[in-house]
């Protein structure tokens, strides 16, 4: 992946690219959540296949597009006709098509300034909840992140929880991956950076968008503040810790 789609963080691909290219491996990469929030250059990378999908850059569903470096070959993986130079059968969806490109140059034409506004309301957030939540940790690198990504650990609370109370009031927002949305094993994400399984439990990912704004940064945060209180409230494993003395600065 160029970035992680649960905690932000930007993988080093142009090291990556470099070591694959000296050993002559074929280097792929899942862009699905880089393309137009980084900037991404193939030649310089050494990227040999990249894949982006449209409806992550407000472009439509069900359309994408894989990119090939000119000369590296792969099998058909859609049987029965010869379109796309016999790389994939089926006819071509030109509306999706049309749609992606559309997307993908709206989206690159103003990135600079999309993705600056962007990280000032993820940096706005991470720091307020660092200074106003106490036993949040971040999760994910604290700058070389993706601009809209944050992701935060909850101790002694349910991340389900968090999610049903951050509806209520009109928030959107996510324990982990959408792919594992009904499961409730802990993100293999968070267990992989080190993260204790109650603790991956007690995970919020905030994911933004272009349209987000300051003010809505702030209720989101007063909100989460206000929920993750009355959660430990009402959590045993909190009690005890309280009563056990260890908590310090609960305000
Ligand atoms: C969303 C996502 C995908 C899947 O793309 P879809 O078009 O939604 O199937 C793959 N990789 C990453 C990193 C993603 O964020």
């Amino acid at each position: 992946m160029f970035a992680n789609n649960e905690i932000g963080t930007i993988e080093p691909v142009a090291q990556i690219g470099q070591i694959a290219r000296k050993h002559g491996v074929l280097f792929h990469t899942d862009a699905v959540q880089a393309y137009t929030q980084v900037p991404i250059d193939v030649e310089e990378m050494n990227i040999d296949m990249l894949s982006v999908s449209g409806h992550k850059i407000y472009g439509p569903k069900g359309i994408g597009f894989l990119y090939i470096r000119k000369g590296v070959k792969i099998r058909s993986f859609v049987h029965g006709g010869a379109q796309e130079r016999r790389r994939r059968a089926g006819t071509e969806n030109v509306a999706g098509i049309i749609g992606l490109a559309r997307a993908a140059e709206l989206a690159l034409s103003d990135r600079e300034e999309r993705t600056a506004r962007e990280k000032e309301i993820r940096d706005h957030i991470i720091e307020r909840i660092e200074r106003e939540i106490p036993f949040a940790i971040l999760n994910g690198d604290r700058t070389n992140r993706l601009p809209g990504n944050v992701n935060f650990s909850f101790q002694y609370i349910e991340g389900e929880s968090l999610l049903i109370l951050l509806d209520g009031k009109g928030i959107c927002a996510s324990s982990g991956s959408a792919c594992t949305s009904g499961s409730l094993d802990p993100s293999h994400v968070l267990l992989a950076i080190g993260l204790a399984h109650e603790t991956a439990h007690g995970s919020l990912r905030i994911t933004l968008g272009m349209h987000n704004t300051l003010e809505q940064a702030d209720y989101l945060v007063d909100s989460l503040k206000e929920i993750v209180r009355h959660l430990r409230d009402m959590s045993p494993l909190y009690a005890d810790m309280v009563k056990a003395d260890m908590v310090k600065k609960v305000s």
